[in-house]
């Protein structure tokens, strides 16, 4: 018998629409907390009420709060855990337990993209697969898991792509880990590394600016080095800023704020390519971090764990570049 944890923290999946207006919102208590474990009688459900709200309203600080349950959870024996949560902050979430704790046990996050009372709700059956998937051997060790539309993705690569389509959740690049079938669930690919870095706090302001052509110093320059603990960049292609925020940058590093660095693409890695004035391989030498493969809101979410976690200035630089 498997025991699996499971924390509700509200979203679509856990909301209804109001048949006279069509709005979509939480309800007086969780209709999730409604449905019973008649589906899968060898695994013992613990569940637990444990947020009520819109993902928009989810802070680090309800991250860290998880990871704590998590962590307390691992004490009393259990087995795995599923999070149902608001999709549109749910990949923030699912990294942020991935780098902390991904390691311990199965985490699987889920949600939905229709409420508990529309037509062709996904929300139930999305919630009954993140369990198979939590309870499954196969899902050990290979960090935090979102599983949605039959699909397993890695936390580290997912990302909500459609404002409503129930096959919102995709991995540019590299495409799902696993699939979840009407009998088994089935694994095809494995992260190559599984780093964690644990943090008993999660403070820090770390905005993320995309690039655009035609930018400036500007925008950068309103960003005052004393409010801010680091910097996350959307930059343009394999890696690089318009010539004319290079001034901002040199202020923002000049001032010990760590630069990271994403592209603005959907696919693919940035790194420091090309040496023309704003090129990639410029901005690495002057100590932009490069930040491989993961997308802006997880670089965010990756700094600020790493700004938690007393790291001298070398291991949090090599935190944030390592092969992901
Ligand atoms: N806005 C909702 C939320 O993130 C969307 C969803 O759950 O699908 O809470």
């Amino acid at each position: 018998m498997k025991k699996i944890l499971v924390l509700h923290t509200g979203g679509t999946i856990a909301m209804a629409e109001d048949s006279e207006t069509g709005a979509v919102s939480t309800k007086q208590s969780n209709p999730l907390l409604d449905v019973v474990n008649n589906f899968e009688q060898d695994i013992e459900l613990i569940v637990e009420d444990f947020f009520y709200v819109p993902s928009p309203h989810i802070t680090p600080g309800h991250m860290l709060a998880l990871k704590k349950r998590i962590q307390e959870g691992v004490l009393e024996g259990i087995d795995g855990v599923v999070i149902t949560h608001g999709t549109d902050t749910l990949e923030e979430t699912a990294y942020f337990l991935d780098i902390t704790v991904g390691h311990l046990l199965p985490i699987v996050v889920t949600g939905a993209m229709r409420s508990s009372n529309e037509i062709g709700s996904d929300g139930l059956y999305n919630f009954l697969t993140a369990i198979r998937v939590a309870a499954n051997e196969e899902s050990v060790d290979k960090g935090a898991l979102v599983v949605m539309n039959d699909e397993i993705h890695t936390a580290r690569y997912v990302t909500k792509t459609h404002t409503t389509n129930v096959a919102t959740f995709r991995t540019p690049t590299f495409g799902p880990i696993g699939l979840v079938n009407k009998h088994i669930v089935s694994f095809y690919q494995q992260l190559i590394t599984n780093h964690t870095i644990d943090v008993t706090s999660i403070n820090g302001q770390i905005p993320i600016v995309t690039a655009y052509a035609g930018m400036g110093s500007d925008i950068l320059d309103l960003l005052t080095t004393s409010k801010i603990d680091g910097l996350v960049i959307e930059a343009l292609g394999a890696g690089n800023l318009p010539p004319q925020t290079l001034p901002a940058i040199d202020n923002l590093i000049a001032n010990n704020i760590p630069v990271v660095l994403v592209s603005r693409c959907f696919n693919g890695v940035a790194e420091g390519v090309y040496g023309y004035e704003g090129g990639g391989a410029q901005l690495e030498k002057k100590g932009v971090l490069f930040c491989n493969g993961l997308n802006s809101q997880k670089a965010r979410i990756k700094l600020l764990v790493a700004l938690n976690a007393n790291l001298s200035k070398q291991e949090l630089d090599d935190f944030m570049i390592e092969k992901v």
